[in-house]
């Protein structure tokens, strides 16, 4: 221990710890099931450019175990100050990780603000209680307060991110949890998966050169912040989900997609000539395994597997629940291909 370290110093320890309490915190999700039994889950890790690693998580309750009305969304969700007198250590966890902010009049160059207003809404409105559907969001109960001062400010119920308070006591972090009633919030989501990583447009300039007319060198840079680096280093995996989803093909007869390497188009075709595609290979199945009669094209992925070396489907020994067979998306103007994926389904 060299004196009094702070995060920025020890990336290492800084992902080691987040990677433990991430664990542990899915774990208690999916496994010891706090908010009831996970039918899915998709999680993505981000890092910003400053400050520490995060976790986007998504799960899909099933249906025994959704939280609709809005006593079971204030037993999950809090979005107010615990009463100090009742839980100490909690009211000290949620005014250290679960205030928004300061932003607004008292802080107009904080991070949230675009155009004057704060972009996540804050301070949000007063409510006497949950409602549970506006816009595919609950709006959460936030009942009015005298202000508790925190660091410099006073703050109430309007400044609170709604958290678990079981999850912040346990975890001492900043957990954000909300209920989602929408669509939208899955594609939120999704869209963190597939953005790609941070890049940075540099300049490289040679001082010497008083010409600034000169041609520039534009470099698509890459932006790895030292926690990210030591998250890949340490080969810790960057999402996760808990389905997998195989792409079946969609074409017409002769029609199948052959990828090439430039002048070897012959060989390639030769090549497919003699390989299933999942379409293909569905139909053969079908000649010879009654079974597979009972099942859609899109179905067939959870009781067979596709084997790549000999383009056949195979019947599953074990698992298949946790897989999901999707057929791609054709456009209604591709006519023939698109009323044969409706047949398909
Ligand atoms: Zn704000």
């Amino acid at each position: 221990m060299q004196g009094r370290e702070r995060p920025e110093n020890r990336p290492d320890i800084v992902v080691r710890v987040f990677k433990m309490k991430l664990s542990e915190l899915l774990d208690d999700l999916i496994k010891r099931k706090v908010f009831g039994c996970v039918t899915s889950y998709i999680y993505v890790i981000e890092f910003q450019k400053r400050g520490l690693p995060h976790c986007h998580i998504l799960l899909t309750l099933d249906s025994s175990s959704k939280i609709r009305t809005k006593d079971d969304i204030d037993k999950f969700v809090s979005a107010e100050l615990p009463n100090i007198n009742v839980n100490r250590r909690l009211f000290e966890i949620v005014t250290k990780c679960m205030v928004h902010g300061p932003c607004g009049i008292i802080n107009p160059n904080a991070p949230c603000m675009k155009d004057g207003e704060c972009s996540k809404q804050f301070p949000k409105a007063f409510r006497e209680e949950t409602e549970e559907n506006v816009n595919g969001y609950p709006v959460y109960k936030r009942r009015c307060i005298e202000p508790v001062r925190v660091g410099k400010h006073y703050i109430d119920n309007r400044w609170i991110v709604p958290y678990n308070p079981w999850l912040s006591k346990k975890y001492n972090a900043h957990i954000n949890v909300e209920v989602c009633a929408s669509v939208k919030s899955v594609k939120y989501l999704y869209k963190y998966v597939y953005k790609g990583h941070d890049a940075a447009s540099i300049t490289l300039k040679n001082d010497d050169i008083v010409n600034h007319d000169e041609i520039l060198n534009f470099l698509d840079g890459r932006y790895v912040s030292a926690p990210e680096a030591m998250w890949r280093l340490s080969e810790f995996s960057m999402s996760d989900k808990s389905h997998t989803v195989i792409r079946l093909a969609v074409h017409l007869p002769e029609q199948q997609a052959i990828f090439f390497k430039e002048g070897q188009e012959n060989e390639a075709v030769e090549r497919a000539s003699i390989k299933d595609t999942t379409l293909t290979a569905w139909f053969k199945l079908n000649l010879i395994d009654e079974e597979a009669h009972e099942y859609y094209y899109a179905d067939i992925p959870q009781y067979y597997v596709f084997d790549k070396p000999s383009t056949k489907w195979q019947k599953r020994q074990r698992g298949g629940q946790q897989v999901i067979g999707r057929m791609s998306v054709v456009s209604v103007q591709d006519s023939e291909r698109f009323y044969l994926r409706m047949l398909l389904l």
